[in-house]
């Protein structure tokens, strides 16, 4: 295609935990790229996906969720999103329309107040439209839509009410994107919808299932690294991964009775990795106990992010 006449950019999506971001990716993209859990904390490393709009490429970057950090992963992963928001072309700013913005601490409120400080203008998108009266969006628009640069230009170019589960919405979003990114030529090739290679697609794909199937501190205590990819000559893959835990007793709990939750785990695993990427797949999880992982630079950079000091 002509490079004159097509557009390209980086959209960074951000927003509190659990606003729906990566459902958001997954919608925009028309593929799932990210994993989705009803857990907080979901996302750790910021993932991109990729989707074309008439002559428009749209390069979208999931980020974790942005909160105030406590732990040093917690603190990797708000890192990571901000590289996100200040790297990009447009920011996307997601927030939950089920939850009341509280005036003090409040962490859709400090990413405002973030943006602001960077005088950073973002696309406003109130999602789970879905699940909320009319009366409440408006007031949540209207709250939102006060929200000023120093000089009184409006934080929010625009605002968009969304449901990502449904699809509602989303297309109009993805056309004004399209339309607004910078010119310039396409990045990737056209049917490219990840960066990430698949051995790490494949890790969060189990790990997602070890976050819907697990509960309370054990999703926040344990990683998934895939260790080996062997390609057969019928066509099928050999995965094995490894799930570092930090405790005897969760690598207990992880592998459940005679093995029956990680078995479930693998079970779910294969199936989205078969459909995902259309092959056999076997796949074998083994359980490791690493006390220390949390603390081991090499695991942060297994998952894609910087390890803070
Ligand atoms: P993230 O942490 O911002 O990436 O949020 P996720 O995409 O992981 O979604 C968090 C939870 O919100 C999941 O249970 C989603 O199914 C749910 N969710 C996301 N978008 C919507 C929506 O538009 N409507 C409703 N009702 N739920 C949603
Ligand atoms: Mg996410």
């Amino acid at each position: 295609m002509n490079a004159g006449a097509t557009k390209c950019g980086f959209i960074a999506l951000i927003g509190a935990p659990n606003a729906g971001k990566s459902t958001l990716l997954n919608a925009l993209v028309g593929a799932k790229v990210a994993i989705v859990s009803p857990k907080v904390q979901t996302t750790r490393a910021r993932l991109t996906g990729i989707a074309v709009e008439g002559s428009s490429q749209l390069i979208f970057v999931d980020t974790p969720g942005i909160f105030t950090p406590k732990r040093r992963l917690e603190k990797a992963m708000v890192e990571d999103a901000w590289t996100g928001a200040s790297d990009a072309d447009l920011v996307v700013l997601l927030v939950d329309a089920r939850r009341p913005i509280k005036a003090d601490d409040d962490d859709t409120q400090r990413i405002v107040d973030g943006l602001k400080s960077n005088r950073r203008r973002a696309i406003l998108a109130i999602n789970k439209v879905d699940a909320v009266k009319r009366p409440d969006l408006l007031a949540l628009a209207d709250r939102m839509n006060a929200e000023q640069l120093e000089d009184g230009t409006p934080l929010f170019t625009d605002v968009f009410m969304i449901s990502a589960l449904t699809g509602d919405g989303v297309a109009d979003l993805g056309g004004h994107l399209a339309e607004t990114l910078p010119s310039g030529p396409w990045l990737y090739p056209e049917d490219q919808i990840a960066t990430a290679p698949w051995r790490y697609l494949a890790a969060e794909v189990t790990r997602e299932k070890l976050f819907i199937n697990l509960h309370q501190e054990l999703p926040y205590q344990l990683t998934v690294e895939t260790e080996d990819w062997e390609e057969r000559k019928d066509g099928s893959v050999k995965i094995s991964q490894v799930v570092y835990v930090t405790r005897a007793n969760h690598k207990g709990i992880v592998l459940g009775k005679k093995g029956a939750l990680v078995k479930k785990v693998g079970e779910a695993a294969r199936h989205d990795l078969e459909a995902q990427m259309e092959r056999r797949v076997h796949l074998f999880i083994f359980v490791k106990v690493r006390e220390n992982w949390l603390d081991d630079p090499e695991r942060y950079k297994e998952m894609g992010l910087d390890f803070p000091k």
